[in-house]
């Protein structure tokens, strides 16, 4: 299977909370190679392109606003497989419907504070990927 790259963000409720040391071990102990990284925050702009697929959706002011109260992780991860594997890792968008073991199921609150993103397809990886990272800063 080939190596590619997925993107990732631990959102608002997950750095509030304290949990970034835990889910970046279970990332690493999970094979991912951790391409970039940054604490950064979104503006209401950056949260409204980035999540401009959903912005006829009921919650997408809740989503906005939730992913601009505070600092993110935004990661770009390297693995065989890495985007469908990262989805796995992370378990279902909302976490109680999410595996045991997963991110979500750990740290996650509800379907909207759900503690991190990870990219739908490669595609979409590399454009996120992109959105938060220039080539300089990819290693
Ligand atoms: P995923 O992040 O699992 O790919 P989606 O792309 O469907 O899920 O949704 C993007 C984000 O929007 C979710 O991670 C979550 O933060 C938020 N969201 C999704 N569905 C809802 C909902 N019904 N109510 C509130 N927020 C939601």
């Amino acid at each position: 299977m080939a190596t590619n790259r997925t993107f990732t963000m631990l959102k608002p409720d997950a750095v509030e909370k304290g949990h970034i040391g835990a889910i970046l071990e279970k990332i690493n102990a999970s094979g991912f190679r951790i391409v970039a990284m940054k604490l950064t925050q979104m503006t209401k702009a950056d949260a409204e392109a980035f999540y401009a697929i959903h912005s006829e959706r009921p919650f997408f002011g809740e989503l906005v606003e939730y992913m601009t109260r505070g600092p993110i992780v935004a990661a770009i991860l390297e693995k065989e497989n890495a985007v469908e594997d990262f989805r796995t890792l992370i378990g279902a968008t909302n976490p109680a419907d999410a595996a045991e073991g997963t991110i979500r199921k750990l740290y996650a609150a509800s379907i909207g504070e759900n503690a991190v993103h990870g990219s739908d397809s490669d595609e979409n990886a590399a454009i996120e990927g992109a959105f938060h990272f220039s080539g300089r800063e990819m290693f």
